[in-house]
């Protein structure tokens, strides 16, 4: 069994800037390393199974629930499903880094929760609902009907913000980047 060590959680509604924040963390704090999740949805763009996602069928998902193989999971949008595989987080701590996290709202509260003090639940802010869907519309990934279904969901999950241990505000980026690095760096000192 591997020693336990610290897990940094960046939740927010999709479109929020979540993913561009750990991803610039990743680049900046050597002792980190990113929890690959698995999906059943399909790559997007230039993601990569084994990087971005570990992209699997929903019956090997399912195997995997029934197995226990999920410390969390969610079917995050309907037919979508979306874990973290215990085996990953192991193999992180294993290598002796913390473990951060790219997860929706439920699955970060829900790694808190189970983690206690050992994690960091961060909240990222969007300035707003309308500017939240600017920049999801901006991205350019989804269908008309997934950024319906993103943006429904998004307006429930602001509401959760309180419950994370920080609200994080992404007004302009590198204002967000940079206090985002002080605060895991800290965490990671203590
Ligand atoms: P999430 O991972 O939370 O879904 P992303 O990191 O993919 O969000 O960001 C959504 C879009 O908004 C991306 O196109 C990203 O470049 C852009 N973005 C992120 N933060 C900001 C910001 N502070 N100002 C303007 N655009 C931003
Ligand atoms: P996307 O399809 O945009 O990559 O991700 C959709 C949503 O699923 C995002 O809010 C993302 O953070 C979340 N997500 C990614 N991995 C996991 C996971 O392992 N568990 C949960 N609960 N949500 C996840």
């Amino acid at each position: 069994m591997p020693e336990e060590g610290k897990l940094i959680i960046f939740s927010a509604p999709s479109g929020a800037g979540k993913t561009t924040i750990v991803q610039y963390l990743l680049t900046k704090i050597p002792d980190l390393e990113f929890s690959i999740s698995a999906t059943t949805r399909p790559a997007r763009g230039d993601e990569k199974h084994g990087k971005d996602y570990y992209f699997i069928s929903k019956e090997e998902f399912l195997h995997k629930i029934a197995k226990k193989h999920f410390v969390e999971f969610e079917e995050v949008y309907s037919g979508t499903f979306y874990g973290t595989l215990r085996e990953e987080i192991e193999r992180i701590w294993a290598n002796g880094k913390a473990v951060i996290f790219d997860i929706d709202v439920e699955g970060g509260l829900h790694l808190k929760r189970k983690y206690g003090e050992a994690a960091l639940a961060i909240f990222v802010q969007p300035p707003s609902l309308e500017v939240l869907k600017e920049r999801l519309t901006g991205r350019g990934t989804d269908s008309k009907e997934k950024l319906q279904e993103r943006f429904a969901k998004a307006e429930k999950e602001l509401n959760y913000a309180p419950q994370f241990d920080i609200i994080l505000k992404n007004h302009d980026l590198q204002t967000a980047c940079i206090e985002a690095e002080q605060l895991v760096s800290d965490f990671l000192r203590k």
